[in-house]
């Protein structure tokens, strides 16, 4: 038999090693940003399109390439960073495999312009597919401008792969926080389709902890800062007051490369002890630097996670330092446990005065109207239709059991601050408000959106919002149905948001909560990735506006809420699915009762 083994060739073994280095837009602009870092750039430009699906360039004004190093750069194993295995034992550079430049080479189409300080003219280099189409010399400012297109534009299957524009750009936009986050003696900015989304000089960590994610933190970071002879922490924490429900903001630098460690996490978790509601989350950027010989980053091929020497000590110092800084910043336990008076009330609710009902629902919306108009007098409960519409019936098999009777006035009254109960001659009906009122808000809002253009009020004062670069890369995308429901703003300055007109449903106090709401992306993003951005503004408006458990609501209130639900389409489940209410029917009851 001959002989059947053959060595790859190089852009087969380029591209199978590309699988594992990169995966989608963002891990190239993770690569690209660590090599201008390792070029000791101090000014960074980062250039996207389509979500880098189109185009990736960064570009750095940094130490640059000879005429040799740049074609040596896209050799696999070629590096500049280390030269033998001890050398990884005492890393001071991002990068070290010197297999980035190489594996995106054999995925993409590479335009790579480069100069040394010492030289008049630079470098240019085509790659395209591994292959070199063409080498000259150009004129460039000192530094490298890399320009990666059409990412895997040779591999359908990983090209299809990628996810919808606005998860990869979430991505990249993940990648640049870490790393503008690593390195504020860095100016970087950030462009996506022309927009400028970020644009951040250099800066102290506070001062860059701002430019990223918005004025609002400044009153929340929580300085830290240890030093001991095993590592040296600092950075900040955030409020125990700002956590959040969503995992947020927490990053973990070793030696400024970000780092995922459930360990370290567990740490500062273990200093906030006593401090957080329940299912919150604490925010935090936080620095820890220790001997390079004393980690192990060799771990993983993406380098987010980290072995330590020493972790039990870590553990310890962490937690310490973190508890201090909490401490020493008079950060009270948020849970009053001598006010028994409200321990049912949830946390939200704990300090605001009782007897909030703010239950403005549109009456124009009420697909019953005209009826009630020649009914006259009688108090309109929309909840009798449900006795007397058989659609409405159709559609809740739990209410058909109930006995079809015109109930005179209805008896409500509310439990637990959550529920509002109905007595019926037939039973009882167990509503869920805050759900009930999220469906006829969603219903109300997906009405508005869909249909005709809303009506708008100017505020009074117009309301400003300071935006992350998250949120001022998702409201690019929401602009124009925020339009159509009747917002208006000014043009975004300084991350600066001004809204200046809202849709009437919503009061002047409630414009922040609803803008942040909506551009808060993160959980709702992927759980229901296909539905219209129209529906998941609508659903997240919903939940922003719907009461909440907690809440008194006068009897007017309540029966106008059971109203406004039985006159919505659907009336079971709220717009996240879950059950508006049950029935307790008489027979039922009488079962329990023998
Ligand atoms: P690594 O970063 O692990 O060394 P890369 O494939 O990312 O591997 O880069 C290969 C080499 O190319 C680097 O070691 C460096 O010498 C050079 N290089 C890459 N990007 C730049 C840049 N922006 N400026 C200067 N040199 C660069
Ligand atoms: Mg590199």
């Amino acid at each position: 038999m001959a002989d059947r083994i053959s060595l790859l060739p190089d852009h087969v073994a380029n591209q199978i090693a590309a699988g594992e280095v990169i995966q989608r837009p963002a891990s190239v602009v993770k690569e690209l940003l660590e090599n201008a870092v390792d070029a000791k750039a101090d000014s960074i430009q980062v250039i996207i399109k389509d979500a880098g699906k189109t185009l990736i360039q960064v570009i750095d004004n940094g130490i640059g390439m000879s005429t040799t190093d740049i074609r040596m750069a896209f050799e696999r194993h070629a590096t500049s960073k280390i030269k033998a295995s001890e050398d990884l034992f005492n890393l001071n550079t991002k990068g070290f495999r010197g297999e980035a430049l190489a594996s995106i080479a054999a995925v993409a189409k590479i335009e790579i312009h480069s100069r040394t300080e010492d030289k008049e003219l630079a470098n240019l280099l085509k790659i395209e597919g591994s292959e070199v189409k063409e080498q000259t010399l150009t004129t460039n400012p000192k530094g490298t401008s890399i320009a990666v297109k059409n990412l895997f534009y040779n591999i359908p299957a990983r090209r299809n792969f990628l996810k919808s524009n606005r998860v990869e750009l979430r991505h990249i936009i993940d990648e640049f926080h870490r790393l503008a986050l690593a390195h504020p003696e860095i100016a970087i900015t950030f462009f996506q389709n022309g927009d400028d989304i970020s644009n951040l000089q250099k800066a102290s960590l506070r001062k860059r902890i701002i430019g990223i994610f918005g004025r609002k933190w400044d009153t929340f970071l929580v300085p830290v800062e240890e030093q001991t002879s095993l590592a040296r922490l600092e950075g900040f924490v955030l409020k125990p007051s700002f956590s959040k429900k969503t995992r947020g903001q927490q990053f973990f630098f070793v030696n400024r490369r970000f780092i995922k460690s459930p360990f370290l996490h567990h740490a500062v978790l273990a200093a906030y002890e006593g401090l957080l509601q329940k299912e919150h989350h604490p925010g935090y950027i936080l620095f820890l630097d220790v001997a390079p010989e004393t980690l192990d980053i060799n771990i993983h091929p993406n380098k987010t996670e980290i072995k330590f020497e020493d972790e039990q000590s870590l553990y310890a110092i962490l937690r310490s330092a973190i508890k201090h800084s909490l401490g020493i910043f008079q950060v009270q336990p948020l849970i009053d446990f001598d006010n028994t008076t409200n321990l049912d009330v949830p946390y939200d609710y704990k300090d605001r005065t009782a007897v909030q009902p703010n239950l403005e629902i549109d009456a124009s919306f009420n697909p019953f109207q005209e009826k009630y108009i020649q009914r006259d007098v009688k108090k309109s409960a929309q909840w009798e239709a449900l006795f007397s519409h058989p659609e409405i019936l159709e559609s809740n098999p739990s209410v058909e059991r109930l006995e079809l009777e015109m109930p005179t006035t209805p008896k409500v009254f509310q439990l637990f601050l959550k529920y509002i109960v109905c007595a019926l001659p037939s039973g009882l009906l167990l509503i869920d408000q805050s759900r009930a009122h999220q469906r006829v808000l969603y219903e109300q809002f997906l009405g508005v959106i869909t249909k005709d253009r809303a009506a708008s009020q100017q505020l009074l004062f117009p309301v400003a919002i300071s935006l992350d670069t998250t949120q001022k890369a998702n409201f690019k995308e929401i602009e124009d149905i925020l339009t159509h429901i009747g917002f208006q703003w000014n043009p975004i300055q300084n991350s600066l948001l001004e809204i200046t007109a809202a849709p009437d449903l919503v009061s002047q106090d409630q414009v922040e909560k609803i803008i942040e709401e909506v551009l808060f992306s993160e959980q709702e993003g992927k759980k229901d990735a296909n539905s219209s951005m129209a529906d998941k503004l609508a659903k997240k408006m919903a939940k922003a506006l719907a009461i909440k458990a907690g809440i008194t609501l006068e009897i007017q209130s309540q029966q106008q809420l059971i109203d406004n639900l039985f006159g919505c389409k659907e009336t079971s489940v709220s717009p996240f699915n879950k059950r508006i209410f049950i029935t307790l029917e008489k027979a039922e009851i009488e079962q329990k009762m023998l």
